[in-house]
């Protein structure tokens, strides 16, 4: 048999084998969690390069990671064993000029978010996914976890904006369904199956991403309220009332601003008085003609005479604009500067929200007495980040944590939501997919990975268990 490593570094070149203190930055997950030392780190240039390494790799039995930006927060883009290599996809940056009759654009997977948004500037056009990570973020990586991100309820998932995809299978062949239509129904949506399949089922290669025109006006408002319930309230009616223009309706509680303006330099807080939780509102519309200011303007006096909103302002600039987002987007990063977290990533249909968090607070409180609450999120589709600080001076005592989390999980599971929103499962929340979803859809999961990677090499133990794998594929 050939020597793998020697067989891949003399493939891939000097730049594309990487070892010892070179392969260090992409050894760990984001969140610091996960991570073992694997053969190495390859950084193919193309699609025909991640075949090779695929196919010798699977000569030798050797695990494959695909990597983007490693900011998924589930553990998935990291090696849990030595006979492994990560595949990063961050030489494969290449973006096609995009179609304006179409409204689609050909991007290689290590393309970073922020770097497509930035070349479809010049074009009047976007890309609507927007997420705090989108300067390290890759297309893969974003397909790969189905990200959601601030304009989901109004543009879709990842999955709703690839319309081709081209991968490599774990047989290290090469599947090109580079198609860019919307409407392709010959058989099953292979497309749609990787988005979200964390790398378990292929590697990623290029996609034909969904565009649409730049808005040319914008209306952007932080408001105040009293409590959770009006905060979904005010959220409901904006929706009814702004409709199709609404672009991103977000929220995030007092003890949230409080890290932020505790822990993170030039950010100053907007709004002369400070309430229980924080809407920020964001109306786009692709003429110049649609009254936004006035829509949102009237939607918030309606807010105030119902006593819903205590306090608001619109944006009156694209540097205040750009205040408001920061102070949605430090969200993760001031309670990340606090010290210990624990973070959970909840959906609940959109009008629960409040009775979520309420009984979510309750649970909180019997099991870590004093356990900080800092839910943020996407008020629109009922994405919560449940995320705790540990009772001030206090960390978080494994046991009780790992109780709070599944009982934070079970909660969203009785009330028709879900623990794994938009972040995937990862191998962080596999016990709890054993744990909450039903052996059915556990087992068509096993079987369906099975199908696609019937040797298991395909980053094992996210999704699927290794212990679980193991079981049904030998
Ligand atoms: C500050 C911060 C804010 C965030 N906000 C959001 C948010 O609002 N919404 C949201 O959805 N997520 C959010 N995330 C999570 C994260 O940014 C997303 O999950 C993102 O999609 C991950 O992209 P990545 O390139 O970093 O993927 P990675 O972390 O590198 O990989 C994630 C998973 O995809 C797989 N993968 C990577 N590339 C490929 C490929 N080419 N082919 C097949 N599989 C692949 C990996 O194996 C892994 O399982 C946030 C993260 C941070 C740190």
């Amino acid at each position: 048999m050939i020597d793998p490593i020697g067989a891949l570094s003399a493939r891939l070149g000097e730049r594309g084998w990487l070892s010892g203190d070179d392969a260090e930055p992409y050894l760990r997950d984001w969140l610091n969690r996960y991570g073992v030392v694997p053969m190495g780190v390859a950084r193919p240039t193309g699609t025909a390069e991640v075949a090779n390494v695929v196919k010798i790799c699977r000569e030798a039995g050797i695990a494959i990671i695909p990597q983007g930006g490693n900011t998924g927060l589930c553990g998935g883009a990291v090696a849990q064993q030595e006979n492994a290599i990560i595949l990063s996809l961050s030489r494969m940056t290449a973006i096609e000029p995009p179609d304006p009759d179409s409204l689609s654009i050909l991007v290689e997977a290590g393309v970073v978010l922020a770097s497509l948004h930035e070349a479809l500037q010049r074009h009047g056009l976007i890309f609507p996914m927007h997420l705090g990570a989108e300067g390290s973020a890759r297309i893969g990586g974003l397909i790969g976890t189905n990200a959601g991100g601030s304009q989901a309820f109004r543009y879709g998932l990842m999955q709703d904006l690839v319309l081709g995809l081209e991968a490599v299978t774990a047989d290290g062949e090469i599947w090109n369904g580079l198609r860019a239509v919307q409407k392709d129904n010959a058989g099953y949506q292979l497309r749609k199956l990787f988005s979200g399949s964390e790398g378990t089922l292929g590697v990623v290669t290029r996609a034909i991403l969904r565009l649409f025109p730049a808005p040319k006006k914008r209306a952007t408002a932080l408001v105040a309220v009293a409590d959770f319930e009006a905060a979904v309230a005010f959220g409901t009616f904006l929706r009814h009332e702004a409709a199709e223009f609404m672009s991103a309706l977000e929220f995030f509680s007092e003890f949230g601003v409080a890290l932020v303006l505790k822990h993170l330099a030039g950010i100053a807080f907007p709004l002369e008085t400070r309430g229980a939780v924080y809407i920020l509102i964001e109306l786009a519309a692709g003429s110049v003609c649609v009254p936004l200011d006035e829509i949102l303007g009237s939607a918030l006096e309606w807010g105030m005479e119902q006593g819903l909103v205590i306090d608001g302002a619109l944006a009156m600039s694209e540097g205040q604009r750009a205040h408001f987002w920061r102070l949605r987007e430090e969200q993760p990063e001031g309670q990340r500067l606090e010290g210990a977290q624990l973070k959970h990533d909840i959906c609940v249909p959109p009008g629960k929200i409040a009775q979520y968090i309420e009984n979510g607070a309750k649970i909180c409180e019997f099991i870590i007495p004093g356990v900080r609450i800092n839910p943020f999120g996407h008020l629109a589709d009922g994405n919560i980040h449940y995320n705790l600080s540990p009772p001030e001076g206090d960390g978080f005592m494994i046991e009780k944590a790992t109780a709070l989390s599944n009982a934070l999980a079970a909660l969203a599971t009785e009330m028709g939501g879900s623990f794994a929103a938009e972040h995937g499962l990862g191998r962080s929340k596999i016990a709890l997919a054993e744990l909450l979803r039903s052996p059915v859809e556990r087992q068509l999961m096993t079987t369906l990975k099975a199908a696609f990677d019937p040797a298991g090499l395909m980053n094992p133990g996210v999704i699927v268990s290794s212990s679980r794998q193991r079981k049904t594929f030998r």
